[in-house]
C-alpha cells in the first residue's frame, strides 16, 4: 500500500496543503491515516476522486457545506444537485446584472455630465387601476392590494378567516411610504418597509403561527426609478417591446422542484404541492424577499397579481390582454374577467400600472 503524504496529494489533487488541512477539520475530507506519535496525515489513493470533486466544486464557488452534501451523494443525484446550484447562481447573477444596469443608469444620470439616457429627464408618471375580486368559490376575499401615486402592491392572506386579513394589514405597514421617498432611497426603503410589514404580520396573526400570514408583491416609485420586492407566490410581470417577462420568482416548493430540474414547468398546474409556500410574511418569523431596483422606461406597464389569476390564466393570455387593451381600468377587469371563466377556484386580484410621459397622461 503506498500513503501519499499531505504534499502528494496536494499535488495529486490540487488542492493546497492548507485547504486539505481545512478540508480535514470540516470532515469533508479526513485523511486516511493520522500518525498517533508525529501527527502526519496520510492519504489513501482512493480518496483522489473525492479529492478532484471538492477542487472543482470549488472552482464553481460551491460553498463548502453543500460540497459536502454534494460529494456524499451517488452520482445521478449529485449531478442533479450541482445543476441546481448553478441554476441558483444564474438567477442571483440575473438579478444582480439588472441591479448593477439600474445603478448604471443612476449613476450616469446624476453625474452631471450629458446623460445617456434620455428618458432619465423625460418627467414620467404612472397610470394605474387594480381590482380584487372574490373569485366564484371562496366565501371571503383574503387578497389586497394598493395603488397609490408611488405604492402599488398585491398581497394574497392566508390562514385564520379574519375580519382584517394578513394582507391588509402588510399593506397598512407599507402606506407610509406612499408619501415622498428620497430618490436615492427608493429600494432601501421598501424593503426597510417589508421588514416593518412582516413585523406587524407577526403581531397580527400570531408569533409561531406559520399558517397564517400573506404573500406580498409591491413596487414603489420615485418618478425615476422603480424598486419591487416580492415574498411568496404573488407576481409582477413586465411588458415591455411586445414582450411578457415575469420579473419575480415564486417562492413555492413547486418552483424549487422546477429549479432543481425534478419537475418540468408543465408539470406544474397538477402537482399537489402547487399551492405549498417555501416563504411568506407569516407568524413563524422573518422571511427574506427578493428585492430589485429596475430600470424604468415609457411604454412600460406592470401587472401585479394574486396566484388567483396566475394560475388559471395562462401567460399567453395575459400577454394578449395586456397587449390588446391600454386602458388599465378595462385590462384588470378584463383578466379579472378571464380567471373567473376558468371556475374562479381562488380569489384574484390585479394590478396594473403604466410608465408614461407626464405629456402622455391624459
Ligand atoms: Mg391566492
Amino acid at each position: 500500500m503506498t500513503w501519499l503524504t499531505i504534499g502528494a496529494f496536494a499535488r495529486a489533487s490540487r488542492l493546497s496543503p492548507k485547504a486539505l488541512r481545512l478540508y480535514d477539520d470540516l470532515g469533508l475530507l479526513p485523511p486516511a491515516r493520522v500518525d498517533p506519535v508525529t501527527g502526519y496525515r496520510r492519504y489513501h489513493p482512493d480518496q483522489l476522486e473525492r479529492a478532484r470533486l471538492v477542487a472543482w466544486l470549488r472552482r464553481l464557488g460551491m460553498p463548502l457545506d453543500r460540497i459536502g452534501v454534494v460529494c456524499d451523494l451517488g452520482p445521478v443525484d449529485a449531478a442533479a444537485e450541482v445543476a441546481a446550484y448553478w441554476e441558483r447562481v444564474e438567477a442571483d447573477t440575473s438579478h444582480r446584472r439588472e441591479l448593477a444596469a439600474a445603478l448604471v443608469d443612476h449613476l450616469a444620470g446624476t453625474s452631471g455630465a450629458e446623460s445617456a439616457v434620455p428618458e432619465r429627464t423625460t418627467p414620467l408618471t404612472v397610470r394605474y387601476a387594480a381590482q380584487s375580486d372574490h373569485g366564484r368559490v371562496r366565501s371571503s376575499n383574503q387578497d389586497w392590494a394598493f395603488a397609490g401615486s408611488r405604492l402599488f402592491a398585491v398581497a394574497d392572506g392566508f390562514g385564520a378567516d379574519d375580519a382584517e386579513p394578513a394582507s391588509a394589514v402588510a399593506i397598512e405597514a407599507l402606506k407610509p411610504l406612499d408619501a415622498a421617498v428620497p430618490a436615492g432611497d427608493v429600494l432601501n426603503a421598501l424593503e426597510d418597509a417589508v421588514d416593518q410589514a412582516g413585523t406587524a404580520v407577526r403581531e397580527h396573526v400570531g408569533a409561531g403561527s406559520e399558517h397564517s400570514g400573506t404573500t406580498l408583491a409591491a413596487m414603489l416609485w420615485s418618478g425615476s426609478r422603480l424598486a419591487l420586492v416580492h415574498v411568496g407566490d404573488s407576481r409582477a410581470y413586465l411588458l415591455r417591446s411586445g414582450e411578457l417577462l415575469q420579473v419575480t420568482h415564486d417562492h413555492t416548493v413547486v418552483q424549487s422542484l422546477v429549479d432543481e430540474g425534478r419537475i418540468t414547468p408543465d408539470e406544474v398546474a397538477a402537482h399537489p404541492q402547487r399551492s405549498i409556500l417555501v416563504r411568506a410574511l407569516h407568524g413563524g418569523g422573518a422571511s427574506r424577499p427578493d428585492a430589485q431596483l429596475r430600470e424604468v422606461l415609457p411604454g412600460d406597464r406592470y401587472l401585479l397579481c394574486s396566484d388567483g389569476l396566475h394560475t388559471v390564466v395562462p401567460a399567453e393570455s395575459l400577454h394578449e390582454v395586456l397587449s390588446a387593451v391600454p386602458d388599465p381600468e378595462r385590462a384588470v377587469r378584463r383578466l379579472v374577467d378571464l380567471a373567473n371563466r376558468q371556475g374562479g377556484p381562488d380569489n384574484i386580484t390585479c394590478l396594473v400600472a403604466d410608465i408614461v410621459r407626464t405629456d402622455e397622461q391624459p
